[in-house]
């Protein structure tokens, strides 16, 4: 130990971290609450993709987008609303006050734990050197959390494109809508701007959005959006874009479709924020996408850097990326070894209804063994008097020797908020007879979870896959 704190005191600090998004900031406020000297780099915004330009603001629209939905039901429940009127600025201008306040808790949080914040933009000269436009610093370890930036296909026109950085602060809202892309991304964009009355067409690569879903959730919630009046393009790619006056006109790939619309939106995946970083002249491994490659404890293929979050090949989600700062904080300044367990991690989308899921998808426990499904499709007690038509689902996929649930699948209100519950469930091993022997809440959609009772008779397509 002592000869290790005698190697720290030749660095200007314990540990530098690039990047200060949601892992990069859970690792460096623990390791300098831990008494670690610890710098942070950001050349942005305090808060990273999640707080400033992902989930925190695409959830305040969603909860705009909302609106629109609880104003449509609520003449069955007596209400009377003749006039309504939506204010896009008002709400973009509401969203940013919040993330003005987020940026300023995230900075006092760094301050509090004794974190400097270094601004500028961040290289790695060598193993236990970073430059900071211009400014050298030296650590013991360094991490890099510099997370993710849309991708998209180097096709005609992609120069005219906004992703969902841009998508977040529109001036104002277009009359007409192209996403390409049928991911999380693309089916949540799509969900607000179509709630908010704009003209929503998206195109898909597959038949279906949300490829990797289970295939009952990827059927619902694509029914529900064609439903609630995204024009959805399927089987097809956009092969060039076109700026023609004030607008724009997409080419499909393989057809003679011309789409004609006011902004075009890709959601097409995120790659690695990695370039320029001086990795592989640091002698870092990248893979071919740019992610750099680490073990089980964040470290890559030089022993005093180290990465995580969207700028390592795992799972790009905030709560893993926070998951896995704690965990690296802990092993190398806590003296508390940790990795994170990548299983049953939960997830949902925030589309209109939502999504939620967590465990294995009907398709991946079949490929395992031998399985149980109980599925169950109802329409929600609020929609006998709202009219809407739309159907809840829920799904538990089971192991059919053992009777572990192997999954749990929800498309319908407040499925993330449900399914949080249920990945706690799965994580402690619950069977199909424990979900069977808890008493549910009525009503909810919640209890439908502890009341399958008949499993669904095997398809023979199904069982084939
Ligand atoms: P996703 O990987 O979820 O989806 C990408 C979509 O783009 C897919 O439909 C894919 O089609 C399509 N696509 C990929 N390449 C092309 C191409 N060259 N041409 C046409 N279509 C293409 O990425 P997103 O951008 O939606 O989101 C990035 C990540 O951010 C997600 O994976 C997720 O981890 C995270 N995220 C999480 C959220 C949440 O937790 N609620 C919200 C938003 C983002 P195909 O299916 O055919 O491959």
């Amino acid at each position: 130990m002592s000869a290790g704190l005698a190697a720290m005191r030749t660095y200007d600090f314990d540990l530098i971290t690039i990047g200060a998004g949601s892992g990069g900031v859970r690792a460096s406020r623990l390791a300098g609450g831990y008494g670690a000297r610890t710098a942070i780099v950001e050349q942005s915004r305090v808060g990273g993709t999640c707080v400033m330009r992902g989930c925190v603001p695409k959830k305040l629209l969603v909860y705009g987008a909302h609106v629109a939905e609880e104003l449509e039901d609520a003449r069955g429940f007596g209400w009377s609303i003749t006039e309504a009127d939506f204010n896009w600025p008002a709400l973009i201008t509401a969203k940013n006050r919040e993330l003005e306040r987020l940026e300023a808790i995230y900075e006092r949080i760094l301050r509090e734990n004794r974190v400097q914040l270094i601004r500028g933009s961040g290289r790695l000269v060598d193993a236990h050197t970073v430059e900071a436009d211009g400014q050298r610093v030296t650590a013991e370890r360094i991490l890099i959390a510099c997370g993710g930036w849309p991708s998209t296909p180097e096709i005609p026109g992609i120069e005219h494109v906004i992703s969902s950085n841009e998508a977040l602060d529109l001036m104002s809202l277009p009359k007409r809508l192209v996403i390409v892309g049928g991911g999380y991304i693309g089916v949540e964009f799509a969900g607000i701007f179509n709630a908010l009355g704009v003209e929503v067409t998206q195109v898909i690569r597959a038949g279906a959005v949300l490829r990797g879903f289970d295939d009952d959730v990827r059927e619902c919630v694509t029914h529900d959006m064609e439903q609630r009046g995204v024009r959805l393009i399927r089987e097809s790619e956009v092969r060039s874009i076109e700026k023609t006056g004030e607008g724009y006109t997409l080419r499909i790939a393989g057809s003679d479709t011309l789409l004609e619309t006011d902004l075009v939106m890709y959601a097409t995946g995120r790659a690695p924020n990695t370039a320029g970083l001086g990795l592989a002249e640091a002698g870092v491994a990248v893979t071919e996408t740019g992610a750099v490659v680490v073990d089980e404890w964040n470290r890559s293929s030089v022993e005093s850097v180290f990465a995580l979050g969207d700028c390592t090949d795992r799972v790009q989600l905030t709560p893993v990326a926070i998951a896995e700062g704690r965990a690296f904080a802990e092993t190398f300044f806590h003296d508390n070894p940790m990795t994170v367990d990548y299983r049953a991690i939960p997830s949902a989308v925030f589309s209109q209804p939502p999504v939620a899921t967590v465990g294995l998808s009907e398709a991946e426990a079949r490929r395992r063994g031998a399985i149980d499904v109980y599925v169950s499709r109802f329409k929600p007690l609020k929609h006998t008097l709202s009219g809407r038509e739309e159907t809840t689902l829920v799904k538990l996929v089971v192991d059919a020797e053992s009777q572990l649930v192997l999954g749990c699948h929800m498309v319908g209100p407040d499925a993330p908020e449900i399914v949080q519950g249920l990945a706690i469930a799965l994580k402690c091993g619950a069977t199909k007879a424990d979900f069977d022997a808890t008493v549910g809440i009525h009503p909810t959609a919640a209890e439908e979870f502890v009341t399958l009772r008949d499993k669904r008779p095997d398809h023979p397509a199904r069982a084939a896959e």
